[in-house]
């Protein structure tokens, strides 16, 4: 009792050191992980939002520069020309061929007296004229006087106002004060045409900002038709007003998967790994207790086995000494009696060296030193000689031996001494190990190219759980007849290991009370 509460106390003192010393840390570990995972998860989609912000005011800085250099054209060839009429018609016509972005430009002296329409060949605006564009300059004069006054400390900005035509068409017009070598200041007005500025300036840049990695589109307000790119409207991620073009609005979006599923998958990604993770730790920890568990087991099975063979030892040793005293002291007279102390002599000798020689052979076989020798031999002939040397003993003993050898040839590839020894240790259990009952049968027989010997007892029997563990090392069934009955517990494994060595089996069927039949099956050689 005390050394299975002395067990279980090791047992539990492993288990709790385990728990502390790998599956807490791997709990934290993995809480944390999890719990940072959130947090690097929601920085990766700020990283993503932010570049998605980047693209989006490269392109609106792409807008302004491309105004900058219009400005700086049509202010180079209004330079060239100190006649403000019909001088820089031609000039700027060609300009307006080259950008289609532009509907069409107007020149208006400071005074707004006489807006000039510079237009594309002969395409004249739709419902615009001089008037409509000095009525929108009149509702803009605060944007205009600021633009002036810009220009006279030597800062050309430039400026958006809606223009109306006569129908209350809106259209975007960048405004800017150009300066003439004779000193005068016009005011230059460049009206877009947003869809075409859209499509045929901006897509390039569009397509260059987004790469590989994104999709841009541009939708009107309020408008589901794209003017440029393909990307569904319940698709777009985020969205940003064309800084030109306040009505118009820039859509992106991952190409592929949307930065929300990039993330999610990453995040499920890394929780796969951990929980992984997780399972190495917990099977290596439970690996750690099994084989700590079972080392405890052994050492225990150990100092069982060195208190049972020391009783073994003594117990024929105790015996022959006293029988052997008796003889010497000569007070035996009757001679039957003498043959009986003679005999149990030698009987209780030679369970002595068998118990020494399974002692030597587990040893030599522990070492891998233990040599086996093969001859063909009948397995009839090894089971005839184990029962004949061993018959008087167990008769003596009180059983009743009954012998059935197979009538054919059962000649196998042998080591005739390990095989007797497994035999006869089998035989040996069967004695030991049973009751009230006391008869044991031997019979061997073929099935296929096996040949086998049963030893059958009626016995004690063994439980379906020990049924597995009998054969190994130190185990012994520790209930009942069994416990009272000493052994080293290495019979059996002996057994197994002559069996693996003659590529044979050792089997039992057992039911608990009923007894036990133990069967061990050789291969015949060649099928003979
Ligand atoms: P032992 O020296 O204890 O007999 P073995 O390795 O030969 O060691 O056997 C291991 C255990 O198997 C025994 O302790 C016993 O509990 C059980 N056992 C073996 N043979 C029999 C049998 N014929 N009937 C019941 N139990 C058996």
């Amino acid at each position: 009792m005390a050394k299975i509460i002395g067990s279980i106390g090791t047992r539990g003192k492993l288990a709790a050191a385990l728990i502390l010393l790998v599956l807490l840390p791997a709990i934290f570990y993995s809480a944390y992980e999890i719990s940072s995972l959130t947090t690097s998860e929601e920085l990766i989609a700020d990283i993503y939002a932010r570049q998605v912000e980047v693209v989006l005011f490269s392109l609106n800085q792409y807008a302004w520069d491309v105004a900058n250099s219009w400005a700086n054209t049509i202010n180079s060839a209004l330079k060239e020309t100190t006649d403000a009429h019909p001088g820089y018609q031609p000039l700027l016509s060609s300009f307006l061929k080259e950008n289609a972005g532009i509907q069409f430009l107007f020149v208006s002296d400071s005074l707004v007296s006489r807006p000039q329409i510079i237009h594309r060949d002969s395409v004249i605006p739709h419902l615009i004229d001089a008037t409509t564009i000095a009525a929108s300059l009149h509702s803009n004069v605060e944007v205009v006087n600021r633009l002036f006054r810009l220009q006279s400390s030597g800062y050309r900005k430039i400026s958006s106002i809606t223009i109306a035509d006569s129908a209350g068409e809106q259209s975007l017009a960048l405004l800017f004060i150009a300066s003439q070598s004779d000193g005068s200041r016009p005011i230059v007005g460049i009206v877009l045409d947003a869809e075409r500025f859209i499509r045929e300036v901006l897509a390039q840049k569009m397509n260059e900002a987004a790469g590989d990695n994104f999709l841009v589109s541009v939708n009107k307000k309020g408008s589901d038709r794209p003017v440029y790119g393909t990307i569904d409207p319940s698709e777009v991620r985020q969205t940003k007003e064309l800084w030109l073009f306040p009505d118009y609005l820039v859509g992106i979006r991952l190409r592929g998967q949307t930065i929300a599923e990039v993330v999610r998958e990453r995040f499920y990604r890394n929780m796969i790994l951990i929980g992984l993770l997780d399972l190495i730790l917990i099977a290596g920890a439970w690996f750690v207790y099994r084989t700590v568990q079972r080392e405890v087991e052994l050492a225990q099975l150990k100092s069982d086995f060195v208190s049972n063979v020391s009783h073994e030892l003594k117990t024929p040793l105790a015996l022959i000494r006293m029988f052997g005293e008796t003889l010497q002291m000569k007070r035996i007279v009757s001679e039957e009696k003498k043959q009986e102390y003679y005999d149990t002599i030698v009987q209780e000798s030679e369970r002595l060296t068998r118990l020494v020689n399974n002692i030597l052979s587990f040893s030599r076989m522990e070492a891998g030193k233990k040599e086996y020798h093969f001859n063909d031999v009948d397995l009839n002939t090894i089971v005839g000689k184990v029962v004949k040397s061993y018959e008087s003993h167990l008769v003596h003993l009180g059983f009743r031996i009954s012998t059935m050898l197979h009538n054919g040839p059962c000649i196998i590839p042998v080591d005739a001494e390990a095989a007797s020894e497994a035999l006869l240790n089998i035989i040996e259990n069967a004695a030991k190990y049973s009751d009230k009952e006391k008869s044991i049968s031997i019979a061997t027989g073929r099935e296929g190219n096996m040949v086998y010997v049963d030893v059958e007892d009626h016995g004690v029997g063994i439980a379906r759980n020990d049924q597995r563990r009998i054969f190994e090392k130190f185990y012994r069934v520790s209930s009942g007849l069994v416990h009272n009955t000493k052994g080293s517990g290495l019979g059996l494994t002996l057994v197994q290991h002559i069996m693996d060595a003659h590529k044979g089996t050792v089997t039992v069927k057992s039911e608990p009370g009923k007894g036990s039949t133990f069967r061990l099956s050789f291969p015949t050689k060649n099928n003979a």
